[in-house]
């Protein structure tokens, strides 16, 4: 069948809530995408921010077919290898005590939230608890995680939605301070926002948030779905401040490619918030997805990713100051290491379809933001060569 076949037969019994390029991915190779017609794709977007570690990694790949020829499956009422090396590496990778493993993003952000909410119940039994989140944030599509997520076309069809949730705004101290009340149970924001723009939080910023978090017994939780996992230039994020998340939440990179994510806490939430029956996920931590995890964190410090985004990050930061020094209709560039965004005055769906008949793989966040996402493991030449076909779409669709 040719793409036009499977696109037709997708379209007539995929439920429609995605419009999609045209295009039918096969199969990856290091930072290139394949199409079943066999064109070649420079990779800008790594299935967004999932596949860190570059496509069909030998190491990766053996070690879960070994995983699949051992047991995929047991369930949480027993112990299985895998998790246990998936916990145990992750909380030191993340910095955290303890951890809970869920199939996805969304349900990372689910976890946290009533870790807070029960946090709060156990400290004063109220049921009148409010949440602090950010404009402009996103935090995923289940009904507990949208609650928190700063887009209000987003939630409106879905309302009322779960606890009392203020909207402050990012990077504004000011902002968060008014919305503060002894109602407060948690502030939950992305360290840098991903699907809202591409917005790092500043120093100032999340170190204040902190600092009001502390002073008041209020749960600071920060989610690392998109900018963790090595992209903005550390393990995750928030280890570049003199701060420290009560909950944090990561996915995305997390499993290099499977469906994984988690969310986890110190030893004082954990202490005072979920016990034995009041969580659970059939799969959530499952031998196949740990041992993706375990096997992605090892590849992590033998390939020294993270220095490879700080190197490579700052090459693509320099570039792309220069790709919007060059176009008058780009207004801002942003981002730190492997997620970088270039802001323009018009919405920026002909450039990626343009990139994308080029060969360039590219993505939006926001009607008029270029996104730039690529796996981890990207080398200057690979920015060289992306920057060359971007210039050449900008030019032919006259940005
Ligand atoms: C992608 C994302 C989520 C949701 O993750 P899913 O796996 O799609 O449910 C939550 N928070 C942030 C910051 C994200 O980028």
């Amino acid at each position: 069948m040719n793409t036009k076949e499977y696109i037709d037969i997708a379209e007539s019994h995929l439920l429609h809530t995605y419009n999609r390029y045209q295009i039918v991915f096969d199969h990856g190779d290091g930072v290139k995408l394949y199409d079943i017609e066999g064109k070649e794709y420079l990779d800008f977007v790594s299935g967004i921010g999932v596949y860190a570690l570059g496509y069909n990694v030998k190491e990766y790949n053996d070690a879960l077919k070994n995983q699949i020829d051992k047991i995929l499956h047991t369930s949480n009422y027993y112990y299985n290898v895998p998790s246990v090396k998936a916990a145990e590496k992750l909380t030191k990778f993340a910095k955290m005590d303890r951890v809970f493993f869920t199939n996805s993003g969304a349900e990372a952000v689910e976890g946290a939230i009533k870790a807070a909410i029960k946090y709060a119940y156990n400290k004063d039994g109220s049921h009148e608890h409010e949440i602090i989140a950010m404009e402009h944030s996103f935090h995923g599509r289940t009904c507990g995680a949208l609650a928190v997520t700063g887009k209000q076309a987003y939630r409106e069809a879905f309302e009322p939605l779960i606890c009392d949730v203020k909207f402050a705004d990012y990077n504004n101290m000011d902002s968060v301070k008014a919305l503060v009340n002894n109602r407060t149970c948690a502030i939950i924001m992305e360290t840098l926002q991903g699907e809202g723009g591409i917005y790092p939080a500043s120093k100032e910023f999340i170190e204040g948030v902190y600092k009001i978090c502390k002073d008041n017994d209020i749960l600071l939780i920060l989610d690392e779905i998109q900018c963790g996992m090595g992209r903005s230039g550390a393990n995750f994020r928030w280890h570049l401040f003199d701060v420290q998340p009560d909950i944090m939440t990561t996915a995305k990179a997390v499993g290099g490619g499977v469906p994984v994510g988690a969310f986890l806490m110190t030893e004082k939430v954990a202490a005072n918030s979920l016990v034995a029956g009041d969580h659970g996920s059939t799969y959530g931590g499952n031998p196949l997805a740990c041992a993706a995890i375990d096997k992605t964190l090892d590849l992590f410090e033998s390939k020294h990713i993270i220095d490879n985004v700080n190197k490579v990050g700052d090459y693509l930061y320099k570039k792309l100051d220069e790709v919007a020094a060059s176009y008058d209709s780009i207004v801002d560039h942003r981002g730190a290491g492997c997620m970088q965004g270039l802001e323009f005055n018009k919405p920026v769906a002909d450039i990626i379809n343009k990139a994308l008949e080029k060969g360039l793989v590219l993505i939006n966040a926001g009607t008029n933001i270029l996104r730039f996402l690529p796996p981890l493991v990207i080398t200057e030449s690979d920015v060289d060569q992306m920057i060359a076909i971007l210039k050449s779409a900008l030019d032919e669709v006259k940005a």
